[in-house]
């Protein structure tokens, strides 16, 4: 009897106690759960830091870090881009393409095609590198990038008449060309597999003379292959610009009337130590030596060279053609400077 009682009770404070404790013990509830959510996020988020710091992170940790974190993707793509700094480009590769499967908007994905095309072509993955680009330009015909991309790699493989396209595109997008197919000409001539050695010489020198700019081009070749071309034209240089080529020559392979005729390479080889005919010389450089060698006081200074790009101002220890920081093409420029003999590691062409 006493028990149907309580059971038939209806107490509205009662009522009002039990929903209450109800909510509360939901709220409590729901409050542990987010905090043991919050504890193991952020003990999972101090690992990825503590491997971030040590430079450990995985490719999947850049997508946990863009997805689960939502740091911003212009912060992942910078992340990702030490690699490349390091000189790890599988790594960066790796981290590309595990982004482009997760990210969605266009401009992001053809923004990481970029950078992945640009990561194959350092890494010297050429074919990758090159499908990638024509990939964009297939979505984006007009991606001045992917085609100025595409002309070093067709460069480097060699394949000319590519370039030859490539750079038709360009023109129609209005860019200015003209140095490019200068220096293509000369590449044209010098890897033509149907001219022997002469006949190379002979295009070679006819290109020079309508435009100075392959002068560097010129004379390697010729020193290289044709050496008795190269002194009947001597006088149709510029030889301070050439003057690392002339310094490493042998003594034997100097035509002495072509260097009796001109007074720079009188200078050059009297401080080289060659001839003993000058004294005097307007290039600090030259000046210097020349006096060393009539002095009794021996000394093993010599010459070291160092070339400068006249575009991006960087300093390279070894002439290249094509400017390797900003890949413009013929921009070197030789610098003379004093110092200990070396070992000649100027590539000639
Ligand atoms: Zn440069």
């Amino acid at each position: 009897m006493m028990e149907n009682d309580f059971l038939n009770y209806r107490d509205p404070l009662t009522g009002v106690i039990f929903i209450l404790t109800l909510v509360f013990l939901a709220s409590f509830i729901t409050y542990t759960l987010s905090i043991y959510k919050e504890k193991v996020a952020r003990k999972e988020y101090r690992k990825l830091l503590k491997r971030f710091e040590l430079g450990n992170l995985k490719e999947e940790d850049y997508i946990h870090l863009y997805s689960t974190y939502n740091l911003p993707f212009d912060s992942i793509i910078l992340l990702a881009s030490s690699f490349i700094h390091k000189g790890k480009y599988d790594k960066a590769i790796s981290v590309y393409l595990t982004l482009l499967e997760h990210v969605k908007e266009p401009v992001k994905k053809q923004e990481l095609l970029e950078l992945l095309g640009s990561a194959y072509f350092k890494s010297g993955m050429l074919q990758r590198s090159k499908d990638i680009y024509l990939k964009i330009l297939k979505f984006s015909p007009r991606h001045k990038l992917a085609l100025k991309s595409l002309l070093l790699i067709y460069e480097s493989l060699k394949e000319y008449h590519k370039v030859e396209d490539v750079l038709e595109s360009l023109e129609e997008l209005e860019e200015d060309t003209y140095k490019e197919k200068v220096y293509l000409q000369a590449q044209l001539i010098i890897n033509d597999p149907f001219l022997n050695y002469e006949k190379k010489a002979v295009e070679l020198l006819k290109q020079y003379e309508k435009d100075q700019q392959i002068q560097r081009l010129v004379v390697g070749y010729l020193t290289k292959y044709n050496k008795t071309i190269l002194w009947e034209n001597i006088t149709h240089f510029d030889v301070l610009n050439i003057i690392d080529i002339l310094w490493y020559l042998d003594f034997d392979d100097i035509d002495w009337d072509a260097v009796n005729a001109s007074k720079n390479l009188k200078e050059i080889y009297s401080a080289k130590g060659f001839i003993a005919d000058i004294t005097q010389s307007k290039s600090f450089e030259l000046q210097t030596l020349i006096s060393v060698r009539n002095s009794p006081i021996k000394s093993d200074i010599d010459l070291n060279f160092e070339f400068i790009c006249t575009k991006c101002k960087k300093n390279h220890p070894v002439y290249e053609s094509r400017c390797p920081h900003c890949h413009t093409p013929l921009s070197f420029k030789v610098e003379p400077k004093l110092g200990k003999p070396t070992v000649s590691l100027a590539s000639l062409v």
